[in-house]
């Protein structure tokens, strides 16, 4: 028995737990951990084989014992887990956090460098869970399962903007317009299973009815076809210049509308409430002008925006989600590039203009607002 194999479910719950936060109850934090490992389809919902259907009385006695932890639940998890979403929660988390997730680790016996972390608590649960369900994985499937979720957690995002929201094979849109909700359906698929570890070039976006037809055995006609597919794709799309893959385009163009057509009196006299309280002036320290500019959105537009986007983030939270990681690539690219903070922002203004088709003044407002939410410069390391 290897070493994972040894900590139950109930050690990795406690094990997690600075990153499920402290303030849930012991049961709710057994909830939250079975959240980050799945996604649930949607015609799962709801339904007994949906792991969210446990009981409160079974999550609290699972957060201490294995012997609650049913083989119907250990199924319902393990036939909708999405390990790349798990690890990319994990990868996401601060520092500090992971750290003291290792430090738990130690003391049930799991030595874990800090950035294999993601990956080591994937292969955990997994175990445990394929255990529990009664399913049999050699450990050449586990370790294959996991460097598969890795690859995942690693390009889900570059791939998502590469298909532009169209299915790689039929070309049809990947968003179902569910009572104008847009979201998005679809897999993420390698396009030759029988490699040993998954980078961005092996995978690929299909709509769920050409994942199906291709996932099982394709031949190396249909490998062969696929990704050169994928090549024609890449080339086709200026998906440096996307904005959002998903749909958020639209949204957008109303919301920098609904900033032109704002009047003075609507912005003034708001109570601001900062999400992330960096002064901008330590963030914009080389341009007083630029600062000066930026502060001024942030004061007269920031509780319009902030309303708006948490609204984005509700009802379009993997797009929303994009566009903000869009927001910070396109930033580092252009730092990379060496550009001053002043050329960084009217790149960015304009590119939103384009992509709106608004004015260049409307799309700043919105990029201060990344700005102020830590998108889009940073302070200095102390
Ligand atoms: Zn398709």
């Amino acid at each position: 028995m290897t070493r994972e194999e040894n900590v139950r479910f109930c050690d990795l719950v406690k094990s997690l737990r600075p990153l499920t936060g402290k303030g849930l109850s012991a049961g709710e934090q057994v909830a939250e951990v079975v959240s980050m490992l799945t996604k649930v389809p949607e015609n799962r919902i709801g339904t007994a084989v949906d792991p969210a259907q446990a009981s409160q009385e079974t999550l609290r006695k699972m957060s201490s014992s294995d012997g609650s932890f049913t083989k119907k639940l250990a199924n319902a998890i393990y036939e909708c887990m999405d390990l790349g979403q798990f690890i990319s929660q994990i990868d996401g988390a601060e520092p500090m956090t992971k750290q003291r997730i290792v430090d738990n680790l130690t003391e049930y016996g799991i030595k874990v460098n800090l950035n294999e972390l993601g990956e080591r608590c994937a292969k955990i649960a997994l175990t445990v869970i394929s255990r529990k369900a009664g399913q049999k994985m050699s450990p050449e499937s586990v370790a294959a399962r996991i460097a598969y979720a890795r690859g995942i957690a690693n390009n889900k995002d570059a791939l998502l903007m590469q298909c532009a929201g169209l299915c790689t094979e039929c070309g049809s849109s990947l968003i179902t317009d569910k009572h104008g909700d847009g979201i998005p359906v679809y897999e993420i698929l390698p396009i030759d299973s029988d490699v040993s570890s998954y980078g961005f070039d092996d995978f690929v976006v299909m709509c769920p009815t050409c994942a199906a037809k291709y996932k099982h055995h394709p031949r190396k006609s249909d490998i062969d076809r696929v990704r050169s597919e994928k090549k024609a794709v890449s080339k086709q799309r200026d998906f440096e210049g996307l904005l959002t893959p998903l749909n958020l385009e639209k949204e957008l163009v109303q919301l920098l509308d609904d900033i032109r057509e704002l009047g003075f009196e609507d912005t003034s006299h708001q109570q601001i409430q900062m999400r992330n309280p960096v002064p901008i002036r330590d963030k914009v320290s080389e341009d007083g002008e630029l600062c000066r500019e930026i502060t001024d959105s942030v004061s007269s537009y920031y509780p319009f925006i902030a309303a708006r986007m948490k609204m984005l983030e509700e009802t379009h939270r993997l797009s929303f989600n994009e566009l903000l990681s869009q927001m910070h690539a396109k930033y580092l690219k252009y730092e990379g590039q060496g550009l001053s903070q002043a050329e960084i922002f009217d790149q960015l203004s304009d590119w939103i203009a384009d992509r709106t088709h608004s004015r260049s003044r409307t799309a700043s407002i919105l990029v201060s607002y990344f700005v102020q939410i830590c998108e889009v410069f940073r302070a200095p390391a102390q």
